[in-house]
């Protein structure tokens, strides 16, 4: 008989460095046993032989499944094509709203109206498996926009989006693994929104769908925002936008004295035709506008309807908002939303800094310095044009620096309403009930008693030093609806400041 392998094993000297690896000994004692021998003991233990078949079976398990995993990688990187969307991106917010009306339809059997070409998906076996599976969508979110009105009515907006999670979409021949994902751990760090994606993903053969989709769904949004105007306001560093879409306002609606509207809008129009020109000269493609008057003289209105009427944007930043820095405006006035205007409101507060008494009287004014304002209207020219709007309810605090081309180049001022603005705003309310004008004549001439506006010749009353403007003149107007006598007999409660905004 052999010795056994543990007497071998303690044969060896010990300076024998060629001494048999632990896997030798192993063997040898396995070995080693002939009938009687530990390997066939546990060859022929049940036991042992099904813990053996078990391990391997977990060890062929674990490979197969990585096989797999890999394979599927494999697969997925030839077979499949990732679209993503990230949070800041504009296409999120629309992808979503598209894609929950576009569900809709597809589960009422009606199809967007905006779907080009788009041929009627026909169910077919998957997708009624699908459409089981997921009866529209389960995981929803709601989107909660609020819209304040020039009245002060504020109208909640509530949508239905998809949620975060993984949803199906059938668009034309393809369906679309739609994953939204909301990271729980990363913030933006400029807003402090959690950080999130959407990925769609589609077979590789179907990726020229996307192009579509995403097509149809930008007309889409482009169709729900036809002929309104949004307004943008900053957040944190960003533009974001403040509600829902308004509806356009027209420009006639805004009564401003003769040939004041005209001029700028001939200008706006003017300059937004002139990019060539520009480009060739080298000079910063911008324009400014200042407009200065007293509170309620149309200064917003006029802006908004202006927007309309070149079916651009507006986006809005109070200099005397606490917390704007020099940086603050710099930097957003470099990420103007495209087509839009700016309005920058009581610019004056950038000029209040200056002022010595300004810790005196407990007015530390806003945190943009003179310096910084000009700095941002001087800023970087970015590639498209830029126009902006100032406005002020106190020109006199401003300093001539500012009317420099490029900073402003046209000024203008609103002022209190003159006999003209009355005269029109008095038809936009009344024409219908005062079509030969005797009522306007009876009110102009009662306005010009109280001293409020001059006379037919431009002449106003002796001391008359007294102005309304046209908002308290719109008070009037809305609070004596269909009602002119009324505005005529109570026009004296014009001289009291209730209808001062
Ligand atoms: P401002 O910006 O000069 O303070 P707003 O544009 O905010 O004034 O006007 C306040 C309100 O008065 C708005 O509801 C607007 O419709 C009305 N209003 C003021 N001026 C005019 C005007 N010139 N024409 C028509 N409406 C006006």
């Amino acid at each position: 008989m052999e010795p056994d392998g543990l007497a071998k094993a303690q044969s060896l000297s010990p300076g024998d460095l060629t001494a048999p690896q632990p896997k030798d000994s192993l063997q040898t004692l396995l070995q080693s046993g002939g009938d009687g021998g530990i390997f066939s003991q546990l060859t022929s233990n049940p036991l042992f032989t099904a813990g053996f078949g078990l391990a391997g079976l977990a060890a062929a398990l674990g490979l197969a499944q990585k096989g797999l995993r890999q394979g599927a990688a494999l697969l997925r990187r030839r077979m499949l094509v990732d679209v993503e969307i990230n949070i800041k991106d504009d296409s999120y917010a629309w992808f979503l709203h598209w894609m929950t009306l576009y569900q809709q339809s597809q589960l009422n059997g009606a199809h967007m109206v905006v779907a080009r070409g788009s041929a009627p998906p026909q169910p077919g076996l998957v997708e009624s498996i699908l459409r089981k599976l997921t009866p529209g969508m389960r995981h929803l979110s709601i989107q909660t926009q609020k819209v304040e009105h020039a009245n002060g009515a504020i109208h909640t907006h509530f949508t239905l989006v998809p949620g975060p999670g993984k949803h199906i979409l059938r668009y034309k021949s393809a369906f679309i693994l739609v994953n939204r994902v909301r990271e729980s751990k990363s913030r933006d760090h400029q807003t402090g929104r959690p950080w999130e994606t959407i990925t769609l993903t589609a077979l590789y053969a179907h990726r020229h769908i996307f192009q579509d989709l995403f097509t149809e769904a930008h007309v889409f949004a482009a169709k729900s925002h036809e002929g309104k105007t949004s307004i943008y306001n900053s957040w944190g560093t960003e533009w974001r936008q403040f509600g829902q879409p308004r509806r356009k306002r027209p420009l006639d609606s805004v009564i401003l004295d003769q040939d004041i509207k005209e001029r700028i809008v001939v200008d706006v129009k003017d300059f937004l035709g002139s990019s060539q020109w520009y480009y060739e000269r080298g000079i910063p493609y911008r324009r400014g506008y200042l407009l200065y008057g007293p509170p309620g003289s149309g200064k917003s209105s006029f802006i908004q309807a202006l927007a309309g009427e070149l079916d651009y944007d507006i986006s809005i930043l109070n200099l005397s908002e606490r917390g704007l820095t020099d940086d603050r405006l710099n930097h957003l006035l470099t990420i103007v939303p495209s087509r839009t205007l700016v309005l920058l409101e009581d610019v004056d507060a950038a000029f209040s800094n200056r002022r010595v008494q300004s810790d005196v009287d407990g007015y530390r004014g806003a945190n943009v310095t003179f310096s910084g304002l000009l700095n941002a209207l001087d800023g970087v020219a970015s590639a498209e044009e830029r126009i902006i709007f100032l406005t002020t309810n106190h020109v006199e605090r401003l300093d001539e620096a500012l009317i420099r081309p490029g900073r402003v180049d046209m000024t203008v001022h609103l002022g209190e309403a003159t006999r003209y603005q009355v005269a029109h705003l008095w038809d936009r309310f009344y024409s219908e009930f005062d079509p030969d004008g005797v009522s306007r004549r009876a009110f102009l001439n009662r306005l010009h008693a109280l001293g409020l506006i001059e006379d037919e010749h431009g002449q106003k009353r002796p001391g008359g030093a007294k102005t309304v403007s046209t908002a308290a003149l719109q008070g009037l107007f809305l609070y004596n609806k269909g009602h002119m006598e009324g505005a005529i007999a109570t026009a004296d409660t014009l001289l009291q400041p209730v209808y001062e905004q």
